[in-house]
C-alpha cells in the first residue's frame, strides 16, 4: 500500500472519531513512526503531507537523518540511554521517553535550545514497558521543578498502552494519563504546560482520541512493516 493511501483511510478514521467524541481533527497530530522502514519509504511519508516522524532508537534516528536532515519534525519515541543523549539531541524536536532524573540531567546539559519533552508513565504497570509509575510522576515533576532546568519543557504525557484489543483495558490507560495530566497541569509549574498527550498507535488510535490524545504515534497502519 501506498503511504498517502494509508494516510488518507487513517485522516478518514481520526475525522469520523473526532465528529464521535466532539473533538477537532486539527488537534491531532500524526506521527509517522519510521523505525521499521526504509529511508526511501520515510521520505514517501513526507511527499505524502506528513511533517512529523518518529524513531525510536538512535542509530535508525541518525541514518534518516543524514538523508532527510531537518526537513522533518524529528521525535525521538524510544527508552533512551543516557550516555546516546548527545547523539540525537541537536537534532529532535521532541522527546516522548523522559522517565528519570539522570535523563533530564543530561538533556539539560548536552542541549543548545530547549527542547520539548514527554514524560513517559507506565500506566497499565506492565513489567516489559518503560515509564515512571503513577504514583512516581508528582515527586519526580516536583524534584524536576526544583532543578529549575531550562532547556527541558514538559510539553506532555507519553504511555503505551497494553497489546490487547480489550478495549475496556485501552480506554483506562489512556483515561489515567489524561487525569494524571491534569495532575501536573494543577501544579502550574512554569516550562511545563503539560498540553499534549502522546497517546495511541496503529492498534488503538481511534480510542486513544476519544480520552484525549493529540500526538498518535502510527508505524504499522502509515508506513508499514517492512524495509
Ligand atoms: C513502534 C512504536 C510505535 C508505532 O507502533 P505501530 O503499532 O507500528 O503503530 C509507537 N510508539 C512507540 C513508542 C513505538 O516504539
Amino acid at each position: 500500500m501506498k503511504v498517502i493511501d494509508n494516510l488518507a483511510s487513517i485522516q478518514d478514521k481520526i475525522t469520523e472519531t473526532c465528529r464521535k467524541c466532539g473533538r477537532d481533527p486539527k488537534e491531532i497530530t500524526i506521527i509517522a513512526v519510521t523505525k521499521y522502514v526504509s529511508v526511501e519509504r520515510a521520505k514517501e511519508a513526507l511527499e505524502a503531507g506528513i511533517l512529523h516522524l518518529g524513531e525510536n532508537r538512535d542509530d535508525g534516528l541518525l541514518h534518516k537523518y543524514e538523508e532527510l536532515g531537518d526537513r522533518p519534525i524529528w521525535h525521538f519515541i524510544g527508552s533512551l540511554q543516557t550516555r546516546k543523549v548527545k547523539n540525537i539531541i541537536d537534532k529532535v524536536d521532541y522527546i516522548h521517553s523522559l522517565d528519570r532524573l539522570s535523563l533530564a540531567k543530561e538533556i539539560q546539559k548536552r542541549a543548545d535550545k530547549p527542547i520539548k519533552c514527554f514524560l513517559q508513565v507506565n500506566v497499565s504497570g506492565e513489567e516489559s514497558k518503560h515509564g515512571l509509575a503513577p504514583d512516581e510522576l508528582i515527586p519526580f515533576v516536583k524534584e524536576l521543578h526544583e532543578a529549575n532546568y531550562d532547556k527541558i519543557i514538559v510539553q506532555g504525557l507519553m504511555t503505551m498502552a497494553p497489546f490487547t484489543k480489550d478495549e475496556e483495558v485501552l480506554r483506562s490507560c489512556f483515561k489515567g494519563l489524561k487525569k494524571l495530566q491534569g495532575h501536573i497541569q494543577d501544579l502550574g509549574f512554569s516550562n511545563m504546560p503539560c498540553s499534549e498527550l502522546s497517546m495511541g498507535m496503529s492498534n488503538d488510535y481511534p480510542i486513544a482520541i476519544e480520552e484525549g490524545a493529540t500526538m498518535i504515534r502510527i508505524g504499522t497502519a502509515l508506513v508499514g512493516e517492512e524495509s
